[in-house]
């Protein structure tokens, strides 16, 4: 960072119940800014107490919606470190959003040594329970004051943190689906490949019908057809079909999820093929009816693997893994997860130590 980061030190909260994470609902003692305006680029990097923001009504992301964000987790390992997993991948991700909103872009290595440095600030926060994190959700917001319809000269980046707990209490539970076949997420050439709060807007009303049913998700399909799978949830997804495992191809609607290339990866690591291809929901009912689809799991930060215990389509319902989690997402959720904490060797090179 071209000039250093000032910190302002606040008070120390109480820390909430470790047992009692959730996702979401407690933040730490600090959060880092930093501002940009055409004119001077970026600025004034600083750590200070976690507080509200002040902006004017008038600030251009409450009008016309450009708005980015992040999401990553530094890890407590046994022996005391504090791990990221893979954060070049989520300084690029942001850029290449931030590019699609028209929003400034910023070093890699500035946002990663952000991150570094408000971790280290609000270290205390990081949780020592198994399979707890502590989730960091950098974000970036126009906030110049005019109502005329165009890019905004100022902006505003923020990082939050906050202590999440284990995504799974007793052990995998594979989650029910609806495959939603009205609404849309995204389409190619809108916002889908970027990480911003409008594909969220967007899904929040099937999300919302679908659990009135008592669904846990929907899965997306694409905006033309209504045919070919994208995403679950917030999540990427995956088959396994008679062997050969299948995620949709990203075709310029889908969110390039940092887990879904690591699990890729690893899949190609044990000396399986899989194929980034369109895969149409009735291939998946044909599999099932044929007795061969084995395995869906959803991959994300926030869950790592999801395992995928029911699908229903067009009033019909399939049932996968008899209530369990199918044997390749639990291997992956155990070796991914092992790396992220560090119990297992790091042989992709996929970890950085935040604080030693
Ligand atoms: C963040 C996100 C994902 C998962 O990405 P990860 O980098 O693996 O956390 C998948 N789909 C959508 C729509 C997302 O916003």
């Amino acid at each position: 960072m071209k000039e250093t980061i000032r910190v302002v030190n606040g008070k120390a909260k109480a820390k909430p119940d470790p047992n009692a994470l959730g996702f979401g609902s407690y933040f730490t003692d600090h959060m880092f800014m930093m501002d940009y305006s055409n004119e001077q680029g970026w600025h004034d990097p600083r750590i200070v107490p976690y507080a509200p923001l002040q902006l004017d009504p008038a600030a251009m992301v409450l009008h016309y919606g450009q708005a980015v964000f992040e999401g990553l987790k530094a890890y407590r390992a046994e022996d005391g470190r504090v791990l990221l997993f893979r954060p070049g991948r989520n300084a690029a991700r942001f850029n290449l959003s931030n590019e699609r909103l028209t929003m400034p872009q910023m070093d890699e290595s500035d946002f990663i040594e952000a991150v570094k440095a408000l971790v280290a600030v609000d270290a205390g926060w990081v949780p020592e329970l198994p399979g707890a994190s502590l989730y960091i959700r950098p974000f970036i917001i126009a906030t110049e004051a005019a109502l005329g319809v165009r890019p905004s000269s100022r902006y505003l980046f923020v990082i939050i943190l906050s202590p999440v707990g284990s995504y799974y209490g007793q052990g995998m539970k594979p989650v029910d689906i609806y495959v939603e076949d009205r609404y849309v997420r995204a389409v190619r050439g809108g916002l889908g490949v970027a990480k911003t709060p409008a594909n969220y807007a967007s899904s929040l009303k099937a999300q919302e019908l679908a659990k009135r049913e008592h669904y846990d998700q929907v899965l997306w399909l694409d905006a033309v057809e209504s045919r070919y799978i994208e995403e679950v949830g917030s999540m990427n997804v995956f088959f396994r079909i008679n062997g050969e495992f299948v995620t949709p191809l990203l075709s310029g609607s889908i969110l390039d999820g940092v887990t879904r290339s690591s699990i890729i990866e690893l899949i190609n690591a044990w000396g399986y093929e899989v194929s980034e291809r369109r895969i149409a929901i009735d291939e998946v009912y044909r599999a099932h009816a044929e007795g061969t689809l084995q395995e869906v799991f959803g991959t994300g930060t926030a869950a790592v693997v999801a395992p995928v215990g029911s699908l229903c389509w067009n009033g019909e319902r399939i049932e996968i893994g008899r209530g369990e989690a199918g044997e390749m997402a639990a291997r992956l959720y155990e070796t991914l997860t092992g790396i992220q904490y560090g119990r297992l060797p790091d042989e992709f090179g996929w970890t950085v130590t935040c604080l030693e």
